[in-house]
């Protein structure tokens, strides 16, 4: 099937050398604006020959850490500093982080189940399918960076997948153990068919994940990790010339083997959780309580611990629907090259 040329345009040259800001344009047609564009804004940075990395953030529209750390890096990277390129897209559903939300204001779509996308689809959809076809070509490493959003909060870590390709699931494991998180993370997805991960690793391209935090904000603590470990994956990659930002703390290794890892509520009510994220775990152990709002002196709900391990990841709000993941329990590790 051959598809029509993206309805994207670009107010960059990726060829050029020195530092442009532009925005990515896609043309849409609404009663605010009839001849509209969804108006993306992009950084390239670019010093002579060297590999391409492609830093998103923004991809759901609620999660600050890589939003805030990317737009204030496109403020301070200079050529200088870089051997390569460097492309530069802090809000890759722009409509999502203009609503706040994880979701498209335009069309509700969120971009990290669209992939790879459709340039006569949704907008959020021809937004996957110019990063699939154009972006992504163009790159040799890409680092995406997710946290929680309103709905979870989840300990700082980078993360790659199990590939067939056994050299990139090694290199895109390095990255990840070099980004210098506190944690390092063999990540297993619920559903891995529409998101971006799967569509760079299926062009061979080495891809690294990130989880940094949540609950819709960023603090002191998130976006210095966040900003050091976007340096690391610059640097380990040869894209940008320094030093490795060393964390003083050892690193945590999780692997997600299997959905076990994930606990989600068959209940609706107010949620306890037992332990704090970062807390270590024992297989039956009672996490989590989840209490009927319509009456009095009911025993709540207990949820129980399918595995030894450490909490990675709650949900923020105090309100629990049905089938809202509550927890989720990552195992430790010694090494992840298994
Ligand atoms: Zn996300």
């Amino acid at each position: 099937m051959s598809l029509r040329p993206s309805p994207i345009s670009t107010t960059v040259d990726f060829d050029r050398d020195g530092v442009q800001h532009g925005y990515l344009k896609l043309p849409i047609s609404t009663d605010e604006s009839a001849w509209g564009a969804v108006m993306i804004p992009v950084s390239v940075i670019k010093n002579g020959e060297g590999p391409t990395a492609l830093l998103t953030g923004g991809n759901h529209g609620d999660e600050y850490e890589g939003i805030t750390a990317l737009l204030k890096l496109t403020t301070t990277l200079e050529a200088a500093q870089i051997q390569g390129r460097v492309i530069i897209v802090p809000m890759m559903n722009l409509p999502a982080a203009r609503a706040g939300k994880r979701t498209s204001g335009l069309d509700q779509g969120n971009l990290n189940r669209s992939f790879p996308g459709n340039p006569d689809g949704s907008p959020t959809e021809q937004i996957a399918d110019y990063f699939t076809r154009y972006l992504v070509p163009l790159s040799d490493v890409v680092l995406d960076l997710h946290s929680g959003g309103r709905t979870l909060d989840i300990i700082p870590f980078a993360a790659s997948h199990r590939l067939d390709n056994a050299d990139q699931q090694r290199q895109a494991l390095e990255g990840a153990i070099a980004f210098g998180a506190p944690a390092a993370m063999m990540m297993f997805e619920l559903d891995a068919a529409k998101l971006f991960d799967t569509a760079v690793e299926s062009q061979g391209k080495i891809f690294v994940a990130t989880e940094l935090g949540g609950g819709g904000t960023s603090t002191p603590q998130s976006l210095a990790i966040t900003e050091r470990g976007i340096h690391n994956f610059l640097v380990h990659y040869g894209v940008m010339k320094g030093e490795l930002q060393t964390p003083e703390e050892p690193q945590t290794y999780i692997d997600m083997p299997d959905a076990s890892c994930y606990v989600q509520s068959e209940h609706e009510g107010v949620l306890e959780l037992t332990l704090a994220l970062g807390e270590k775990v024992e297989a039956g152990q009672v996490i989590a309580r989840v209490y009927d709002m319509t009456r009095c002196g009911v025993a709540p709900v207990e949820y129980h611990a399918q595995r030894d391990g450490l909490l990675v990841a709650r949900r923020f709000p105090a309100q629990v629907k049905m089938g809202d993941t509550i927890a989720v329990i990552g195992a430790i590790v010694d090494r992840l090259d298994a």
